[in-house]
């Protein structure tokens, strides 16, 4: 669903981080044309300076399925 604003476990601000992450793997994806490898997302993550596992578990877990369920309504 949506990105929560902030990670369950230690409350650091996560929201604004996964767009980041998103745009990010985009590119690679674009310009690679393929899926980014773990240490590309890996790398990614330490970029934006998550380095806790509870916030990268946040991230790399969050399934954007809202477009998907809105016509069910
Ligand atoms: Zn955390």
């Amino acid at each position: 669903m949506i990105i929560p604003v902030r990670c369950f476990s230690c409350g650091r601000v996560i929201g604004s981080d996964y767009v980041r992450f998103s745009n990010k793997v985009e590119e690679i994806r674009k310009s690679k044309n393929r899926e980014a490898n773990s240490e590309e997302i890996s790398g990614i993550l330490d970029d934006l300076n998550v380095t806790r596992y509870c916030c990268r578990r946040m991230i790399l877990s969050n399934a954007e399925l809202l477009e998907e369920i809105l016509p069910f309504d």
